[in-house]
């Protein structure tokens, strides 16, 4: 079976036009009430093939969004004081969110793993924001992503079969 990372890459520029208009179809015509539990369906199988280890595109590419809970955390974890935390590792973005200052992330090791995983920003781990009923209200976030993550073209591919 082909490695669905690289099947994403050797298909994305191909699929994309169509991937973007079944997207926007799906927004702007009424959403059927069965997407998001389809969608939940399709992230929990496309998750069970994609290797993010063998990615990390995501961490690579997207400053997280770390909000006021997760700066606290995450610079306790660091034994920092908030502020120094603040002022060594976020920036405001241009839509006025607070995100991680520099990209790729600085907390990505070179084996794709995350050296503050266990306290990592929210925003990190909903990433694609794919499952939990959440796929219809993040559309503009997938057209996006289909630029950035294996695991949403893959979900997308799926949503177009059914
Ligand atoms: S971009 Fe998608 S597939 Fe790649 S590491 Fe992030 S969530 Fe996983
Ligand atoms: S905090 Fe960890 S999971 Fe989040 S972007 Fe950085 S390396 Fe990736």
């Amino acid at each position: 079976m082909e490695d669905p990372i690289q099947a994403w890459k050797n298909k994305k520029s191909e699929t994309l036009h169509a991937q973007k208009k079944f997207l926007t179809n799906l927004r702007k015509n009424k959403i059927s009430k069965n997407l998001d539990s389809e969608a939940d369906r399709a992230h929990d199988q496309v998750f069970a093939k994609v290797d993010c280890l063998k990615c990390a595109n995501c961490c690579t590419s997207i400053p997280p969004i770390v909000n006021k809970t997760d700066t606290r955390r995450i610079a306790k974890h660091l034994g920092m004081k908030v502020s120094e935390f603040q002022q060594e590792y976020l920036v405001q973005d241009e839509d006025g969110d607070t995100v991680m200052n520099v990209s790729p992330c600085r907390f990505l090791e070179a084996d794709n793993t995350c050296t503050i995983y266990e306290v990592r920003p929210k925003a990190c781990r909903a990433y694609p924001h794919t499952n939990r009923h959440e796929f219809s209200k993040n559309i503009n976030l997938h057209i996006q992503n289909l630029n950035y993550c294996p695991a949403v073209f893959h979900i997308v591919e799926q949503l177009r079969s059914v």
